[in-house]
């Protein structure tokens, strides 16, 4: 399969020839912002092309974490290739990221930062082991082939920017096939929730499109300032604050990736696109990912505790299951699954972390489990609608999942 479309692509970039302008006049982004559509740099592939993502997937393929699959075409007939990574990728309990990158071709640096965050996850470090124990991650390297192989800056090859247009009545099949996929994920027991798209902006700095509460809740936008400000810890004056671009101010656009996210999930899925450097000064790619990564596994609830081997939980011995029914009202079931014998703890905690109740403090035996909550505080007082988070404990390790309570 891959070997059939290096045979494409080299067909193809005989057939489309060159079409080169003079590099001395894009500016230091690689780029003419009033000029992008005509600018083509098929020469390059903006630094990073097709044929180099065929060869990293070979490599990646050899690692014994990841699976790799076509999950659709491009207008070019180009493979969307989709990369799984997780020590238990047919899990129907851990919770699934979804990183999609390079929509827009000469946004090339969004692709090295997802590079970091593969290589971060395929890495034998005890850390890494812990988020392939508890996490799936799928990732798409490249969501914009003909794009990058036609040089263009942000469009497909129909011509058409492939990051809006998601509310069209007619898709683009890049748009189909990625919308499709997330439409079958969320149809699963463990739905993705978390999405982040990379991009990387005409400026000299990180950061998050930040959705504010006119085009979302108040709670929404907690959600988004907790994860913002928790991959900043992680990368010291790396990322500017949650508040460096503030976007939905005035209600929800419908033609983004973060629009159909929004209004098809809410609250269930923190949604954001992510925007790196686009400047001679790019770089810490690696940090960069860290970042990233160790800030969607705290808003994932999982708690690395441990530096050692024997500290690590595994799933199937132990596993938090999303509560049923959720937005729920009054009453919600939460499930839970030892493989072992455990002293367990079961606490609800509202979004500024205050404990609501302690649920369960219990020697219990291994199996399935479950307790109900009945939306009442520790003093049997009826708590208000809004976003809690239950969270279990054993021993070494704590797991926290978000609730929707909405009277
Ligand atoms: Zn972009």
């Amino acid at each position: 399969m891959i070997k059939q479309i290096n045979v494409l692509f080299l067909l193809f970039c005989s057939l489309t020839g060159q079409s080169l302008i003079d590099h001395n006049i894009l500016n230091k982004c690689g780029l003419i912002p009033s000029n992008e559509n005509q600018l083509y740099r098929i020469d390059q592939n903006w630094g990073y092309s097709y044929d180099s993502l065929l060869v990293d997937l070979e490599r990646w393929g050899n690692s014994p974490y990841v699976n790799i699959d076509s999950i659709g075409a491009t207008v070019q007939n180009r493979a969307l290739w989709e990369i799984t990574i997780s020590n238990f990728p047919d899990s129907n309990t851990l919770p699934r990221v979804y990183i999609h990158t390079r929509t827009h071709p000469s946004e090339e640096e969004s692709f090295w930062v997802s590079d970091e965050i593969i290589n971060l996850l395929l890495s034998d470090s005890p850390y890494a082991e812990f988020v392939r124990n508890n996490t799936v991650f799928h990732i798409i390297p490249m969501y914009n082939p003909d794009g990058v192989e036609l040089g263009f800056s942000r469009e497909n090859a129909n011509g058409i920017d492939i990051e809006s247009g998601w509310d069209d009545v007619t898709l683009e099949p890049e748009v189909a096939v990625l919308k499709n996929r997330f439409i079958e994920l969320m149809a699963t027991n463990n739905p993705v929730e978390v999405a982040l798209n990379m991009h990387s902006a005409y400026s000299c700095v990180r950061y998050f499109v930040y959705h504010a509460a006119g085009g979302t809740t108040t709670n929404y936008t907690i959600l988004e300032q907790q994860f913002i400000n928790d991959v900043r810890s992680y990368f010291p004056n790396g990322f500017e604050p949650w508040d460096y671009f503030v976007s939905w101010n005035s209600g929800t656009p419908d033609q983004y990736p973060e629009s159909w996210w929004w209004m098809t999930h809410g609250e269930n899925v923190l949604a954001l696109t992510y925007e790196d450097m686009n400047c001679a000064a790019a770089g810490a790619f690696d940090s960069t990912a860290n970042a990233i990564v160790r800030g969607v596994v705290d808003y994932l609830g999982l708690e690395y505790v441990g530096t050692n081997d024997n500290l690590f939980t595994h799933p199937g011995k132990f596993s938090l299951i999303q509560n049923y029914p959720n937005p729920f009202n009054p009453t919600t079931t939460i499930q839970f699954i030892l493989s072992k014998a455990s002293n367990v703890n079961i606490s609800i905690f509202d979004l500024s972390g205050h404990e609501i109740i302690h649920l369960v403090r219990e020697s219990l035996t291994s199996g399935s489990k479950s307790v109900k909550w009945d939306g009442t505080d520790k003093s049997g007082i009826k708590v208000p609608s809004g976003i809690y988070f239950y969270s279990i404990s054993t021993g070494n390790f704590r797991q926290t999942r978000k609730m929707v309570l909405l009277k």
